[in-house]
């Protein structure tokens, strides 16, 4: 999420369910009495479809979302984990009217209050594939589809838009496909995100877009950006070195994890909001920070921390944005020279003062899991950025990059397109990089000071 944020509002996250979505769950269950479903075609027979039930564990394995911008309706296939044992389903609904879910043989009976959606799924050994049939409207601002027409559901609005879970630990494949555009505008979205994400990952954009070509990786990663008119001389100057930034990501870190193209759409976020959400593979940028190299390189890195690696619990937050900070400095050191990088590491130290002097809690690193709310308790904030990019940097100083390196390129392998906690990320630096880094982390992360030495113990 934001690398640098001014204005933004947070925290308005409890949604109270208006009496409209009962009646309608009242409405979708008398529909849905499919008793007359009782053989297919072949004549076996089948059986009638179960009461809905809630189970918010039950994983969802792809999202195949159709959405049409001019009715503000969508199809969301889902494809969900196999039970023998269990017919309930649940997902997050909050911001959205439920028409009708059903499978190819049929309504599914469901039921939709306090924002979430109770499904009855049939017993199944593989996959149980659900459609959900709904209307969305638009939101607040980063709470779902924005009235400037690109869409931001972190960290858990993913209700607002499609029928999900914002437990970042239950990834998806998602597929997209965006319909009824106004004329004259185009809508920017990746087809297709192949391996497991997020469901704060996938957004569009819509808007009066060019496209620039930014050149090509060693790895044939193409990259590319997408301005608003007005924006090109700004989205030249922020990715005049993307090449070369995520070159030295794909080396440091292995190959870029979300397919052949990648790059930047600029979006409207209104004057306050400076920063980018990490949308990969195309991420997305405010306007106003659209031409800076640094929230590109922390965009960018989110591909492989924060995306790639998605933090099993709230709690493990760090893991993505204690990272990806840290390597934004890497990259801009690496890639615009020491002098730059002495620039982004002062930065730092007045976000980290800053956060220091701040009311929010002063632990980056929270144990425990899914207690933590990451915005009512501000989590999200630079305390989890700046204490987690200098945790790193004082391991740097201690283990050298020449162990640091192959150490957070072993844990992307090993995690890429899977959940994690930031212990299984210390764990494989104690083990690939021959450091216990669990005092130092201690120190740094689940310690209210900020530690006097700037290098590991
Ligand atoms: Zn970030």
């Amino acid at each position: 999420m934001l690398a640098r944020r001014q204005h933004m509002r947070i925290g308005r996250h409890a949604r109270l369910v208006g009496i409209g979505f009962v009646a309608l769950a009242a409405l979708g269950c008398a529909k849905d009495e499919g008793e007359g479903n009782t053989s297919n075609s072949t004549g076996t027979p089948i059986e009638p479809p179960p009461e809905p039930s809630a189970n918010l564990d039950r994983n969802i394995q792809r999202t195949a979302l159709t959405v049409d911008l001019s009715t503000m309706t969508g199809t969301a296939v889902l494809d969900l984990a196999g039970s023998l044992e269990d017919t309930g389903a649940s997902f997050e609904a909050a911001g959205l009217e439920i028409q009708g879910v059903s499978r190819a043989e049929g309504p599914l009976k469901w039921t939709l209050a306090q924002g979430q959606l109770d499904v009855g799924v049939p017993k199944s050994l593989g996959s149980a594939q659900i459609t959900v049939d709904y209307t969305f409207k638009e939101q607040a601002q980063f709470e779902g589809l924005m009235a400037k027409g690109s869409t931001l559901v972190w960290p858990y609005f993913c209700g607002n838009l499609f029928p999900c879970h914002s437990d970042p630990a239950d990834g998806t494949t998602f597929e997209l496909t965006v319909t009824g555009t106004p004329q004259g505008m185009t809508t920017l979205h990746p087809p297709a995100i192949g391996i497991d994400a997020p469901s704060y990952q996938i957004a569009w954009a819509t808007g009066s877009y060019t496209k620039l070509d930014v050149g090509k990786t060693f790895q044939g990663t193409n990259l590319v950006a997408y301005y608003l008119p007005g924006g090109g001389t700004d989205a030249q100057k922020g990715t005049a070195v993307l090449v070369d930034v995520m070159n030295f990501y794909e080396t440091m870190l292995g190959g870029y994890p979300f397919g052949g193209e990648a790059g930047a759409i600029a979006v409207d976020w209104g004057p306050g909001a400076y920063g980018g959400m990490e949308h990969h593979p195309l991420w997305h940028v405010s306007t106003i920070a659209m031409g800076d190299p640094w929230i590109q390189a922390h965009e960018a890195a989110h591909g492989w921390f924060g995306d790639g690696v998605r933090p099993a619990c709230w709690e493990d937050f760090v893991l993505s944005e204690g990272t990806v900070s840290y390597l934004e400095a890497r990259a801009i050191t690496e890639v615009m020279g020491a002098d730059e990088g002495m620039k982004v590491w002062s930065h730092y130290t007045t976000r980290l003062n800053t956060a220091m002097a701040g009311t929010a809690p002063k632990i980056a690193w929270p144990e425990g899991c899914g207690v933590v709310d990451l915005l009512k308790d501000q989590l999200f904030g630079d305390i989890a950025y700046m204490k987690g990019a200098f945790f790193f940097r004082a391991l740097e100083a201690k283990m050298g990059k020449a162990k640091l390196d192959p150490s957070l390129k072993a844990f992307f392998l090993k995690h890429k397109g899977k959940a994690a906690h930031f212990q299984d990320l210390l764990d494989i630096i104690k083990s690939v990089g021959g450091y216990d880094p669990t005092a130092c982390a201690t120190a740094w992360l689940r310690s209210e000071m900020v530690p006097s030495e700037q290098v590991c113990p």
